[in-house]
């Protein structure tokens, strides 16, 4: 999904925890997305070969690899790994498991809208319910983009407002 998609969860997370930073939240929206960058340059994974028109939605041309930044199971190592560097930082546990939570955000809306979202490892079980891979789909994705953008800027606005309020 869109990388603004993702970071708007980390906006609307800021109200679960108000006391982690938005930047940490934000970030770890982005993890796995940042995590594939670095795997495809050294080879480990690689993308899917993909065509995108209003036609038919997304088509896969080839399947990917990328069960090290995707995969149901590393995801949750990640976000565990996140949990624990956030909490020895915050010292808070509400802030490092919401932080640490992001991580699996960016893999449940990655689930929602592709296909070949692994579980595990290469020729594991692949899943994902590939929303975007039909024209309906592709619409109702669009407007879920949306929705979460704009949804995570007015919580995200609206709870900053309700808390300048109550600070005087
Ligand atoms: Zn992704």
């Amino acid at each position: 999904m869109d990388p603004l998609a993702h970071a708007s969860i980390g906006l609307m997370a800021k109200g679960v925890a108000p006391k982690a930073p938005l930047w940490a939240l934000v970030a770890a929206t982005q993890l796995p997305d940042l995590l594939s960058f670095g795997f495809f340059a050294v080879g480990l994974e690689h993308g899917a070969e993909t065509r995108l028109d209003f036609e038919h939605g997304l088509q896969y041309v080839s399947q990917p690899s990328i069960p090290w930044s995707h995969g149901f199971f590393m995801c949750v190592v990640w976000s565990l790994l996140v949990m624990a560097i956030a909490f020895y930082l915050s010292r808070n546990r509400r802030t490092s498991i919401v932080i640490g939570l992001m991580v699996m955000s960016h893999w449940l809306l990655d689930f929602i809208v592709y296909l070949y979202v692994p579980v595990l490892f290469d020729n594991s079980i692949w899943t994902g319910l590939g929303l975007i891979t039909s024209v309906p789909g592709l619409v109702i994705g669009i407007a879920l983009e949306i929705a979460l953008i704009v949804g995570g800027i007015a919580v995200y606005w609206g709870r900053r407002k309700a808390s300048a309020v109550h600070a005087y």
